[in-house]
């Protein structure tokens, strides 16, 4: 048996090490070079915090703990199973066990405690479960949006932010209370019980577009609600951890909204994502020209320079396999091919990248906006595969359209463009988009699997220029 003082000194070592696997691991998580090994090392990191806290003194008995892990494994190794396409949603409910948890711990250290909690200790205690509440119903109403369990569409009323701000106030307000008179415990319920509500009532109004960033807010909530747990249990490494996911989350969702050129209000209560009619209506009088995968493989051998622009219809279609088949084809034939990736292309950050490393596509072909903006006028054909709000150029070009503003891909500009999608159906942002309509635009209708597919039979039979 190991004397309590070593123990504790060995699971503070356990902590410190594994704190220091989370810090590398969110830098090493910023390339695709080094992203496997960020992955590893935060796995490794969890494992010795779990290993760390297994080994506390303090435990008299396994049997709750083992059921616990247990159960928890049964849910978690499935969870880990989805379909990439389903990731936002996975992380939501991650997000919400993660909170629930931390709302029960909250609840019990303060009946435990109570009536002598100390003035910081209760100021933490209350923000640890406010947040946590209203992460966990906020998270599930996240999950059930995006998985179209619940609509996807804004649901708003007269009045609904001030509604939902004086729910909060509400909740502030009786910690505030509770803080000065912590034997009041009936309150403590309450305190709990409205965030509960709060998450649910700030969800509804958001839109399904705006879900992934939501999400990534709510990590951040998620995290400093650990964070807050860390001071109520002495836990220097939750306090890290927390830190971490609160930061990460927060900068996370600053770069989603920039990227689609919104505000955290905006976001928040702007109610997007809803189909514009006007825009819809529209389309039906407007006249596309599609083409054949022979017409397309023909162009595209033909060409010097292709940048291939992939969206969420690629992800959907798992095409990224195909995707290389088509580079590969190319690049034997003489073709210079790159890849414009847009930071918030398909539904969640780095979703492209991921699928394309996962397809062995060369790192160096990649290329941000920024970066591979300026190549559009000396390119002869941009091809879309499954892409669409990220290359609309109303967001340019039309100040009345929701994303006017948003940067984009300016696959306008390049001599040709070919877009392969099912049908005239709008992306995420629900409108229209005009590039469909231009004289260079060649529309490919069908599967982006099936589609590239195609093509790449199309070249196989062919010869290089
Ligand atoms: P979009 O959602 O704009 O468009 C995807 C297109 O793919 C659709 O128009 C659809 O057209 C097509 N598609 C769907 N399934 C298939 C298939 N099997 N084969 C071929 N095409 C298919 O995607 P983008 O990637 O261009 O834009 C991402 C959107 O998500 C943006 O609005 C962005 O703001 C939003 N968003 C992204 C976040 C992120 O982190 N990545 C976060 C928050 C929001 P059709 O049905 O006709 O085939």
């Amino acid at each position: 048996m190991i004397n309590p003082i070593a123990s504790e000194t060995l699971i503070e070592i356990i902590y410190f090490v594994a704190s220091a696997l989370f810090v590398l691991s969110l830098k090493w998580m910023i390339s695709p070079v080094t992203a496997k090994r960020g992955v590893r090392a935060g796995e490794i990191g969890m494992l010795l915090a779990i290993a760390g806290t297994l080994l506390h003194h303090g435990i008299v008995d396994y049997k709750w703990i083992a059921i616990a892990l247990t159960l928890g494994t049964i849910i978690g190794i499935p969870l880990g199973k989805v379909h990439m396409t389903a990731v936002p949603q996975r992380t939501a409910l991650s997000h919400a066990f993660g909170s629930l948890c931390v709302t029960l711990v909250g609840t019990v250290e303060f009946y435990l405690r109570a009536p002598h909690v100390p003035p910081f200790m209760m100021s933490v205690l209350s923000a640890e479960v406010i947040l946590g509440g209203l992460t966990f119903t906020g998270s599930l109403m996240a999950a059930g949006k995006l998985q179209e369990i619940l609509p996807q569409r804004p649901i708003t009323y007269k009045g609904q932010n001030i509604v939902n701000l004086s729910l909060l106030a509400v909740s502030a307000g009786l910690a505030v209370y509770l803080v000065n008179h912590p034997g009041a415990t009936y309150l403590f319920p309450l305190m709990v019980g409205i965030p509960l509500i709060f998450g649910v009532m700030m969800i509804i109004p958001i839109g399904g577009a705006d879900m992934p960033t939501v999400i990534s807010l709510l990590n951040s909530y998620a995290g400093l609600s650990a964070a807050a747990m860390g001071f109520v249990l002495n836990s220097k490494l939750l306090i890290i951890a927390g830190a971490l996911d609160g930061s990460s989350g927060f900068i996370l969702s600053v770069i989603m909204s920039k990227a689609m050129n919104r505000s955290f209000t905006n976001v928040l209560f702007g109610a997007f994502g809803q189909v514009q009619p006007a825009a819809a209506a529209g389309q039906e009088e407007k006249t596309v020209r599609s083409a054949t995968a022979e017409e397309a493989a023909q162009i595209l051998s033909a060409a010097n320079k292709v940048v291939i622009v992939p969206g969420y219809g690629m992800a959907v279609a798992q095409a990224q396999h195909k995707v290389r088949e088509l580079y590969d084809a190319l690049t034997k034939r003489g073709v210079d091919v790159k890849f414009a990736i847009h930071p918030v292309a398909g539904r969640m950050p780095g979703h492209m990248n991921v699928l394309l490393a996962e397809a062995d596509i060369p790192y160096d072909r990649l290329h941000d906006m920024d970066e591979i903006n300026g190549d559009f006028p000396q390119t002869d054909v941009a091809l879309i595969i499954g892409a669409n709000d990220v290359t609309n150029p109303a967001a340019r070009t039309d100040a009345s359209s929701p994303i006017f503003g948003m940067p984009i891909l300016d696959v306008d500009k390049a001599r040709t463009v070919m877009v392969i999608k099912r049908g005239m159906s709008p992306g995420f942002a629900g409108i229209d988009n005009p590039l469909y309509y231009f004289d260079r635009t060649l529309m490919l209708f069908g599967d982006a699997k099936a589609f590239v597919g195609n093509i790449v039979r199309e070249l196989s039979g062919g010869s290089g220029h």
